[in-house]
């Protein structure tokens, strides 16, 4: 009998990147206003150059994303069944810090910003820094904002401060209640030392979190197939961490200026755009869209998002196909698949074969596929219920289609056995 582990409940993982969120502030006004203004001191005979060619827009661009429109888009979400990963910016342009208050806005809204983020988002969103201010660099020694740029000088960051610089970030989360999953490169931060970057990350998450596994976001590929990468694994120690790749541009609109088409994700026949492409290699196709185009511009990238989840719900009637995902169940779901030992034990091959995982990577939805039709299977001992159909396949029960049998179950740390009969 052979033993082969399958995507989770042999759906394609699908998850929703929410970059540069932020409580209170629209950090795309903040970030085209301070960008400007450092272009005028550095490299005044330069042209603008990415969200700064809006700067003519910032008379009309609300420097502010209220905690009512987050609660409606995160209770649509959540309606949707959608999931994923949402940034939360902890000092977000150097304007506010999220555990300390942000000078000249509301309290309230601060307030409002907090509940919303860990009530209604958080069960279905990771919550990550996006470093510190995702613009200028912070001097953690002074706290001011220094003349380097996260995601400029920073895309080569000095080794020696990275860890610190992470850990910081994260412990502004933490101070208000959310030890988050992970973290997201504001722009290309950290992706000329990507193996630094991915050891700092994991450092910091242990020694702020006591998180073994957690995710980064940096990469993102419109023309390869995606991939999840696992650095830095030990497994003995079950640590690792995960690299969470898109597979698709923002064409949510971005600053709610740019591109804005749900046709480039899904067309509405279901044929084109760039996800029926990953969808059919049922590799993990995440979608990722910058926070302010949801708000700004008559709301245009939440018209966008509509749209695009209409049409997969279209691509898949049943939920058979594809499951909606954290960024971080994503990565603990890889970690399983590589890390784990998997071992066929043919006692009385006849009626009876073993089969023993080993792990130290945990996670839900486990999903094997065995090359035999089973009767009965059993998980520690204990039977799991047969189901008929794929749109009945869930944790805890098997699947016989043909000579195949499907069984997903909740991976547990250390050794489980599983007895299949014939
Ligand atoms: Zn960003």
């Amino acid at each position: 009998m052979d033993v082969t582990i399958c995507n989770p409940l042999l759906r394609t993982p699908l998850s929703l990147i929410i970059d540069d969120s932020c409580p209170v502030i629209n950090k795309a006004y903040y970030w085209i206003q301070q960008r400007h203004d450092w272009r005028l001191r550095h490299r005044p005979d330069s042209s603008p150059g990415g969200w700064e060619i809006h700067y003519d827009k910032l008379e009309s661009m609300p420097n502010t994303i209220p905690a009512d429109f987050a609660a409606k888009w995160g209770e649509w979400c959540g309606e949707q069944g959608i999931k994923g990963k949402f940034s939360m910016i902890p000092y977000p342009a150097g304007v506010g810090r999220i555990d300390r208050g942000f000078p000249g806005f509301p309290q309230r809204e601060l307030d409002g910003w907090l509940r919303v983020a860990k009530e209604i988002i958080w069960p279905n969103f990771d919550l990550t820094p996006e470093m510190l201010t995702h613009t200028h660099i912070v001097d953690l020694k002074t706290w001011q904002l220094t003349e380097e740029w996260e995601q400029g000088e920073w895309v080569d960051p000095p080794v020696e401060l990275l860890t610190d610089y992470i850990a910081t970030a994260m412990e502004l989360l933490r101070n208000v209640g959310i030890p988050c999953e992970g973290v997201t490169s504001p722009g290309g931060f950290g992706s000329r030392k990507e193996a630094a970057y991915a050891r700092s990350t994991l450092d910091a998450a242990l020694r702020v979190n006591d998180n073994p596994r957690p995710f980064f976001f940096l990469r993102l590929t419109h023309d390869k197939l995606p991939d999840v990468p696992i650095w830095h694994a030990e497994k003995d120690k079950g640590i690792a961490i995960a690299s969470i790749v898109s597979c698709a541009g923002d064409w949510f609109g971005a600053t709610g200026y740019d591109t804005a088409d749900p046709d480039l994700f899904i067309t509405e026949d279901l044929r084109g755009g760039r996800l029926p492409a990953v969808l059919e290699e049922e590799l993990p196709c995440v979608l990722v869209g910058h926070w302010p185009c949801f708000y700004v511009n008559g709301e245009i990238g939440f018209k966008v998002l509509r749209d695009v989840k209409r049409r997969l719900d279209a691509y898949d009637p049943d939920g058979t196909k594809t499951l909606w995902m954290k960024n971080s169940e994503i990565g603990h779901y890889w970690m399983a698949r590589e890390l784990s030992d998997i071992e066929v034990e043919k006692k009385n091959a006849v009626t009876e074969e073993y089969v023993r995982i080993d792990t130290k990577f945990p996670t839900a939805n486990f999903t094997l596929s065995a090359d035999t039709a089973a009767k009965r299977i059993r998980v520690n001992g204990s039977d799991l219920r047969q189901v008929q159909s794929r749109g009945d396949f869930r944790s805890e029960t098997f699947l016989v289609e043909g000579k195949q049998t499907f069984v997903a179950f909740e991976l547990a740390v250390g050794e489980t056995t599983l007895t299949v009969s014939r």
